[in-house]
């Protein structure tokens, strides 16, 4: 049987990645999660999906933000292995580096975004996907309440695996 193991570890070999990866950024396995929900669309308007239970707790910390006069925007939820592979595949074509690909994006296999779990978020008034994003009433909001809702900060200020702070990135973790 081709295990999810092994499909990554091939992936990983033919991108150049280097084995130490894994360890370097304390970065596990994610597996990519195959029942999903439509979340509605991103600031994109393309279709989002998380897992299940993420799924009804999103929308229920969404509503209560709205409420409160927050609005909260998806800028991409659920990404399968493939979608991370061919994310990295353009920027090599672009001519950037694994390296420097690597400092930005997971490696294929280990982003939170297989689990349909994760979900990066952004607010009206902000940029997507930028530091600045913790500055806004959004950020300000989520971090009193996204808690109660089952989501945490993933990657937050000078985490243990020295990945790059990420206060657009949460996680329904239960
Ligand atoms: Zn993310």
């Amino acid at each position: 049987m081709y295990k999810f193991e092994d499909r990554i570890r091939d992936i990983c070999k033919r991108l150049d990645i280097p084995s130490e990866y894994e360890s370097r950024y304390g970065l596990p396995i994610q597996y990519e999660e195959d029942s999903l929900v439509e979340i509605g669309s991103d600031i994109y308007n393309r279709a989002q999906y998380l897992s299940k239970e993420a799924a009804i707790s999103w929308n229920k910390m969404r509503k209560q933000a709205n409420e409160e006069g927050i609005r909260l925007e998806v800028v991409s939820a659920f990404r399968s292995v493939d979608k991370q592979l061919s994310i990295i595949e353009r920027k090599l074509e672009q001519g950037q580096s694994i390296s420097e690909i690597l400092e930005v994006s997971a490696a294929p296999g280990y982003s939170e975004h297989h689990t349909g779990k994760a979900i990066d978020i952004t607010t009206p008034s902000g940029e997507p996907l930028v530091e600045s994003f913790e500055l806004t009433e959004a950020y300000r909001w989520l971090n009193k309440n996204a808690s109660l809702y089952s989501f945490y900060l993933s990657y937050p200020r000078d985490n243990s695996g020295g990945v790059a702070y990420e206060p657009w990135h949460w996680a329904y973790c239960k």
